[in-house]
């Protein structure tokens, strides 16, 4: 029986993560350890000076044993991985993150962050992304293959796969496009709007944002604007 570690950086209620647990759970016992809350942008980040509180979570899918995690999603891998589970998992998985994580945004992403954190685990480790706001359609069709190809691929040490599925109706979907680079473009291009004068002659700061769509031909931001699937392999430290 293969054993599966899933979590996310959006929290344990997000509905990507419930859609993977369901996926999963037919290629092996299924785990989750999930942020408490969204922990977008974390990152690789884990909780060293403060505890991590863990808590039994009653996950809406059948057999899955769960946990919410007070930590970062790279928090939640390691007390996946070195307290809660009996042995080593055979498969992490990281999502599904809501929005891509192609191009530059890996490097922020805690969805990305988890995944690779199970990669220094020696875990085979995927991360997966969706641009949907309540279209599922392509990523309910193509899960089951694509975590049925992940489980045979061989990584080498600091590397994940990396999946980002196009929130179109099924029918605009054009299919998968493996190998895909990571875009050296960003998804957003981001500036700092003062919002708050603060005594002290402080200033209160929002990121904000734009669309920019910089997807050089045959990378991954290029794949999900074009309305494919993108796989490809993201490499950390080696
Ligand atoms: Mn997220």
């Amino acid at each position: 029986m293969r054993n599966i570690l899933i979590t996310n950086d959006d929290g344990i209620l997000d509905g990507g993560i419930i859609r993977l647990a369901e996926a999963a759970k037919t290629f092996g016992q299924v785990w989750v350890v999930a942020p408490d809350g969204q922990r977008s942008a974390a990152s690789h980040a884990i909780s060293l000076h403060d505890a991590v509180d863990i808590y039994p979570h009653d996950f809406p899918v059948d057999g899955v044993q769960a946990y919410t995690c007070s930590g970062t999603p790279a928090d939640c891998v390691r007390v996946g991985r070195l307290y809660v589970m009996p042995q080593k998992p055979d498969l992490l998985l990281s999502g599904i993150n809501s929005g891509y994580n192609v191009a530059t945004d890996l490097q922020y992403s805690g969805t990305v962050g988890a995944a690779f954190e199970g990669a220094f685990q020696g875990i085979l480790s995927a991360a997966l992304s969706e641009q949907a706001e309540s279209c599922h359609e392509v990523a309910d069709y193509y899960l089951p293959e694509l975590l049925a190809e992940l489980l045979t691929m061989q990584l080498d040490y600091g590397q994940i796969v990396n999946i980002n599925i196009p929130g179109c109706p099924l029918s605009e979907c054009k299919g998968i496009l493996r190998d895909r680079p990571v875009s050296r473009g960003a998804f957003y291009r981001d500036t700092y709007e003062a919002v708050k004068t603060l005594p002290g002659g402080g200033v209160k700061l929002m990121v904000k944002g734009e669309y920019n769509e910089d997807a050089e031909p045959g990378t991954d931001f290029r794949a999900v604007t074009e309305h494919y699937v993108s796989v490809g392999i993201a490499q950390n430290i080696r």
